[in-house]
């Protein structure tokens, strides 16, 4: 991986389940966005990120996810312990494209947050 796409994997993991346009990415990483473009494709062949198409003023974009929020060896199935998801009222209502939506979610948003530092070692906060 070069170090252009670490640090490009590392602004995707920090932006948790909302995730990052692809042109707030490039402009993050102050690259054009023909590289930008470039850049998402290599990622989402690796298999670290997936890119879900989205409507923005008008322009279909695509928005890009971390489909890990971490690399640690230590996860595993108990992570899924105290995902908001497997008790809320909103299950049924909530998914892409839906009013209600997991991108915008405070609270699994929080519970990733939470387990990604856990996962770091930092399980203070
Ligand atoms: S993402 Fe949020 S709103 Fe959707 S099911 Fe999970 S906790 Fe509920």
């Amino acid at each position: 991986m070069t170090s252009l796409e670490d640090n490009a994997m590392k602004i995707i993991v920090d932006t948790g389940v909302q995730g990052i346009l692809q042109s707030d990415l490039w402009k993050k990483l102050e690259t054009t966005s023909r590289e930008g473009s470039r850049l998402a494709v290599r990622l989402e062949k690796t298999g670290l990120v997936k890119r879900v198409k989205e409507l923005v003023d008008g322009r279909w974009t695509f928005r890009l996810f971390a489909k890990t929020v971490s690399t640690s060896k230590k996860e595993s199935v108990n992570t899924l312990e105290g995902c908001p998801c497997f008790t809320c009222g909103d299950l049924a209502r909530c998914g892409n494209l839906q009013s209600i939506s997991p991108v915008f979610c405070a609270g699994l948003d929080h519970w990733l947050q939470r387990l990604s530092k856990s996962a770091n070692g930092n399980s203070s906060t």
